[in-house]
């Protein structure tokens, strides 16, 4: 009778609900196809990044970084490292003994860049690394002590030698004015003024990343970073390394991938919501891979996810709540709780409560988790599409049916995620196949590969290399 009827209406109007929520996050899922293409593609931008002739027009930068050769185990003496452009500023004391009590020996302060500070002056923020570098030593009971130092600065830098790095572009929300086309050595002198500094090398994330499991595990030729932003660094052969002179031996490259993209690269695969996500960011148009892949971004894709849902009535009963339309709300550290297989759905409720999405259904719960879900997952598959493309081409580059390759990773995405690493690893094995390829966590990579850098250095220097 009526109610049967009202009950098949009810069960129609569901299921149609449900199949809407499908079809939207179908554009969030890539198949195998997509994902071949994404390795495929960034590929060819890899040989453009390197090629003269192409270079200046290429999205994918493919950036000499005068490293070329990770540590042979033979680095010693004390160093101050600068650790810029992740989670947190550090200054760093590392000590490195070789010999019989080979091994690397730090100590650290942790430092907080203010907003203002990473969107005022360059000045302003120089002078406030310098600050913290006086109170360090101070802290150390090293006042006025010299130190060779190496710059961790995880930003996209052009390099013509080891210690020098002129900022093509900010990233990760920063924007400090007058210092992209500027050399950060010399920022970094002009702030400390009369003082004396000596610093030896700057040094991208990824790289200090790669030296750093380098000098446990000579197979080690890749540097990952997945964390606030992402990217990665491999050794190429200097014969293909064309900004640079010489043809013999290898080259570090600091890629900058998460540049892929900003030419069109990935527009297929892009979604209204990672649209939305780049036009409100601090760099529009830029960093497009990046905006897909890494901890800064991922949680403001989820909520962009949800605010169309939730505007669809297909979540919260419809309700927009203040705080979802709150930009920045889902942190790297929810989003790995809400997907972690421990947590009972009470639990991801709280947490939702916690973000004040306080009106929320047991069956919110599981719509937020599966977007959770879907949208890391794309992440950790096109992250491994990339490195599917990075490992293939050190093969290729040696002519080898199969290579074995260890690639150094850090980052807090990486790291505390409970399901990127494994579904990075599991597209890797599908997309490069003739890659034998061990991810290595790296502790500390930034702090402690900059001062192996730097001991390098001085060991050539001193030799008169
Ligand atoms: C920067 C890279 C850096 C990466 C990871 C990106 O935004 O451009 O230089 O390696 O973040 O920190
Ligand atoms: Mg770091």
């Amino acid at each position: 009778g009526k109610g049967a009827a009202m009950v098949t209406a009810v069960a129609y109007r569901l299921a149609k609900q449900q199949a809407e929520r499908q079809s939207i996050l179908d554009t969030l899922r890539l198949g195998r196809e997509q994902l071949v293409a994404v390795k495929r593609r960034l590929l060819e931008e890899m040989t453009r990044g390197l090629a003269r002739e192409t270079h200046s027009s290429a999205a994918v930068k493919m950036l000499p970084t005068y490293v070329r050769s990770t540590p042979d185990g033979t680095e010693r003496g004390d160093f101050l490292a600068l650790d810029l452009g992740g989670t947190n500023f550090r200054v760093l004391l590392v000590r490195v003994r070789q010999g019989r009590r080979r091994g690397v020996e730090m100590h650290n302060k942790i430092y907080a860049i203010p907003q203002d500070l990473m969107q005022g002056t360059g000045e302003e923020l120089f002078d406030h690394i310098v600050h913290c570098i006086a109170d360090f030593l101070e802290y150390m009971g090293m006042r006025g002590v010299s130190l060779p130092l190496g710059f961790t600065f995880s930003f996209p830098c052009h390099q013509t030698r080891l210690n020098q790095g002129i900022l093509l572009k900010w990233t990760k929300g920063f924007r400090a004015s007058g210092c992209e086309g500027e050399d950060v050595v010399t920022l970094l002198k002009d702030a400390i003024h009369r003082h004396e500094v000596n610093v030896v090398a700057v040094v991208n994330d990824t790289v200090g990343t790669m030296m750093t499991c380098g000098y446990d595990d000579p197979r080690c030729e890749v540097g990952l970073i997945v964390g606030t932003g992402t990217n990665a660094c491999y050794m190429e052969e200097m014969r293909n390394v064309e900004l640079v002179e010489g043809n013999a031996g290898l080259m570090c490259i600091n890629m900058e991938w998460g540049a892929f993209g900003d030419q069109g690269e990935l527009d297929e695969f892009c979604t209204e919501f990672d649209r939305l996500v780049d036009e409100r960011s601090s760099n529009p148009g830029k960093q497009r891979y990046e905006k897909m892949i890494s901890g800064m971004y991922l949680g403001e894709i989820v909520r962009n996810v949800l605010l169309d849902f939730t505007a669809k009535g297909l979540l919260f009963r419809g309700k927009l709540s203040e705080r979802l339309k709150t930009r920045g709300i889902f942190e790297t550290k929810f989003l790995s709780q809400i997907e972690s297989d421990r947590l009972a759905l009470r639990q991801v409720r709280t947490i939702l409560q916690h973000l004040g999405l306080t009106s929320s259904t047991c069956e919110d719960s599981i719509l937020v988790k599966e977007v959770c879900s879907v949208v890391s997952r794309r992440a950790a598959q096109l992250c491994g599409a990339g490195l599917a493309a990075v490992v293939d081409k050190i093969r290729q580059n040696r002519n080898l049916n199969h290579l074995q390759v260890t690639v150094g990773v850090d980052g807090t995405l990486y790291k505390l995620h409970p399901h990127f690493s494994t579904v990075l690893r599991e597209t890797l094995r599908d997309l490069a196949p003739q890659c034998e390829v061990t991810l290595v966590q790296s502790e500390d990579g930034s702090g402690k590969g900059a001062a192996l850098i730097t001991a390098v250095a001085c060991r050539l220097r001193e030799a008169g290399l």
